[in-house]
């Protein structure tokens, strides 16, 4: 669904990322684990465009969207497809970026109704649907900053979800919140993970990515440096780096 071929990323001197080749397959959960600093956060901001990579090639659904060498664009795809090819992700960060003046349902269905034109009324229904889904019928018409930072991550899920992307990126979703609400955030989305979403989830949850993926990552210094089943990653280490970070974490 998603691929990334030699994905390189500088900020100035700082490589942040380099050589990443990575591939998602339609109904895989990924985890992403690793280091602070380790390009975890730029990789996934890279994927929807949030970062003009400085080399490499990003597929989205096989077909090329993006190819770029030395910090010049090889290939890129016209702006009106690259929309519809951004839309196929849907991304919750680790800081619920709700709109504040509106009140749940309106979160839902302002994206849907203005850039999926959907009409209001569908977009009211599908809304309705994905809120009983993350458990918050009862505070469809609340604001924000009435919710914890639980249920308002439970939006941010539910608002992604509303424009029906093909894959979810998730970037450590309930690493801001306290430790009695990352629960029920994970609850959302092992329930999306069975229900067969694609999913790319950078996390610190080792419980989570251990249940939950089909492959763990272990990114650091900017590169892949194992992959593999969570049971062979966790319980048989290879690399020196990620026998430290188990170590730290577990
Ligand atoms: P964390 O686990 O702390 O979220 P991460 O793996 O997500 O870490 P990134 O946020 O991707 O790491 O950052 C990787 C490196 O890139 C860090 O050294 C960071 O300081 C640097 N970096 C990130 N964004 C920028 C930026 N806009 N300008 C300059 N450097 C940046
Ligand atoms: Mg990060």
């Amino acid at each position: 669904l998603i691929r990334t071929e030699n994905l390189s990323k500088s900020f100035g001197h700082l490589e942040v990322l380099r050589d990443v080749d990575l591939a998602v397959k339609k109904g895989e959960v990924i985890c992403i684990i690793g280091p602070s600093g380790a390009g975890k956060s730029t990789y996934l901001r890279s994927l929807i465009h949030l970062e003009e990579i400085t080399s490499g090639k990003i597929f989205v659904q096989d077909k090329l969207f993006l190819h770029r060498k030395h910090n010049r664009t090889v290939h890129r795809v016209p702006a009106d497809q690259q929309k519809a090819m951004l839309l196929e992700m849907g991304m919750v960060f680790q800081r619920f970026n709700l709109f504040p003046h509106k009140t749940v349902l309106e979160n839902l269905i302002l994206a849907p109704i203005i850039i999926r034109k959907k009409s209001k009324a569908d977009a009211i229904a599908s809304a309705a649907k994905l809120i009983e889904r993350v458990g918050l019928s009862d505070k469809t018409d609340v604001y924000p900053n009435k919710l914890s930072g639980g249920q308002q991550q439970r939006v941010a899920i539910a608002r992604a979800l509303a424009m029906e992307p093909e894959i979810m990126l998730f970037d450590e979703p309930t690493s801001a919140l306290d430790p009695e609400l990352v629960g029920e955030v994970l609850a959302v989305m092992r329930d999306l993970a069975n229900q067969g979403m694609t999913m790319l989830c950078v996390t610190h949850e080792m419980g989570f990515a251990k249940e939950v993926a089909d492959r763990v990552v272990f990114m650091a210094d900017g590169m892949i440096l194992e992959e593999g089943k969570p049971k062979d990653l966790f319980e048989n280490p290879k690399n020196e780096k990620l026998k430290n970070f188990l170590k730290n974490v577990l």
